[in-house]
């Protein structure tokens, strides 16, 4: 029997309402409880803890089903503070302390659905490692940039960056359910959460009606789910009616830390909107639980198509077998591995990023060793606003006229017959050699 089917059995005496009330008051926390052990919502299940591969039964064995499989409730009972931290995952006072320092710049939050996939055993534990502070984004935290992809340079109406000419990114809050250490705009952490008002967002769509090369509208945050589903629909048909834009796309973290925000109203909503394309951030097959996916499948059902877009962590997923089973893992619940990205370099960051190098080389470890699918597009989003850029293992050795010398995933080299760029035949070398220099752009380069 795993731990949580242990702890699942070992929690199955039902204690009454009164503490299920107080814990659940209390935002989750019952005091005195050691670390590791704390029975934070009390016993108070009626209805048995759903089958999942998380630790929710160690956790949260006593939350019922309507209560875990309630998006709201999550959201309200995140984890945002050391002593709630504390009665989850075993804290030295040390370690207490220096959370406590660095949430002091860099703030906490974890749903109680993501904090039940970390084993609070291991201190290396992949998702402990995305969600808990660490000391090093302050002791490191001069390292890198405040806004690397200078987004507020490029921002043309508040909350609105277009930098790309057919495309633009709204920025509709800066609340997400739970602050990824690794965060892009971890910047806007201070400034406590905000939404967009009606004014900003008229202005938003304003912009976007005056310019008729905008054909992708990206509509992102922190998490634009966090908004409740009528708000965001407010903002989708309004983005829907404007003639020149062809498709829309949601950047959302929920499949991976609450999935129970994927729900039917949501969804039949989306649809009524095609196209839209959401792209969603898993780093780590630990992630890929039933309810995550579930929560895509419910995504797909609606003609959502789903891409992920992970991001190179180091000790979380900086390995050729990490990347494989996460890749692997997203593919089975039809989850196409889109992007791996080169980590942005962001203050309070540095201690999560890993070479450029580290990545090229898992690239080089996927790509024939399994389905091209698998393979996701390693890029860097270069700093000032220059982009992304593809990063790949170099295969083409040399070129020359007419060939190029290439090797393949097992090393092994082929020449490759490079095609001519002109179907007309070569001129004859007489007739070659006695072209005038100034004549010399009529010669057909055969080159690669
Ligand atoms: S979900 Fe995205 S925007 Fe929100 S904290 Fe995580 S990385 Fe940042």
């Amino acid at each position: 029997m795993n731990t949580s089917a242990r702890a699942i059995k070992e929690r199955s005496v039902v204690r009454g309402k009164e503490r299920s009330d107080r814990a659940e008051n209390s935002g989750g926390v019952v005091e005195d409880e050691p670390p590791g052990k704390a029975d934070p919502f009390g016993d108070c299940a009626e209805e048995p803890p759903s089958k999942t591969a998380t630790n929710r039964g160690r956790f949260f064995g006593n939350v019922p089903d309507s209560n875990w499989n309630d998006w709201r409730w999550h959201f309200r009972n995140r984890i945002t503070t050391v002593d709630k931290l504390a009665g989850f995952i075993p804290l030295s006072s040390s370690e207490k302390a220096q959370i406590k320092l660095v949430t002091m710049k860099y703030p906490l939050s974890v749903t109680p659905y993501y904090l039940s996939l970390i084993d609070p055993d291991d201190p290396d534990d992949p998702v402990r490692k995305q969600s808990i502070p660490s000391i090093l984004e302050i002791t490191m935290g001069m390292v890198g940039l405040e806004d690397p992809l200078d987004e507020m340079r490029d921002s043309v109406v508040p909350g609105l960056v277009h930098r790309y000419p057919d495309r633009v990114l709204m920025v509709l809050t800066d609340i997400c359910p739970m602050l990824c250490r690794h965060c892009t705009r971890k910047r806007e952490w201070r400034n406590g959460g905000w939404v967009r008002n009606p004014a900003e967002i008229e202005a938003m769509l304003d912009y976007i009606r005056h310019h008729k090369a905008v054909r992708d509208v990206i509509i992102s945050g922190g998490d634009p789910l966090t908004l409740s589903t009528p708000h965001l629909e407010g903002v989708i048909s309004r983005i829907r009616a404007i003639e020149h834009v062809e498709i829309i796309r949601i950047g959302t973290r929920f499949p991976v830390v609450l999935p129970q925000r994927i729900d039917d109203e949501l969804c039949t909503m989306l649809s009524r909107y095609s196209p839209i394309w959401l792209n969603t951030h898993f780093n780590h097959y630990q992630e890929i639980t039933p309810e995550a996916a579930a929560a895509c499948d419910r995504l797909l059902r609606s003609g959502i198509p789903v891409n992920n877009q992970s991001v190179l962590l180091r000790g979380v997923n900086d390995s050729v077998a990490a990347q494989m089973k996460l890749c692997h893992g997203l593919l089975r619940i039809k989850v196409r591995p889109y992007y791996l990205f080169q980590c942005d370099e962001v203050q309070g960051t540095e201690h999560l990023r890993t070479t450029v190098d580290a990545g090229i080389s898992i690239i080089e470890g996927l790509r024939g060793h399994t389905s091209g699918l698998a393979v996701p597009n390693f890029v860097i989003d270069l700093p000032h606003g220059g982009g992304k850029v593809p990063v790949q293992p170099d295969y083409v050795l040399a070129k020359k006229k007419g060939e190029l010398l290439i090797r393949n995933y097992e090393k092994r080299l082929f020449r490759y017959r490079n095609m001519k760029v002109s179907l007309e035949p070569e001129p004859a070398p007489e007739v070659v050699s006695s072209l005038s220099s100034s004549d010399s752009g009529l010669l057909v380069e055969t080159g690669a």
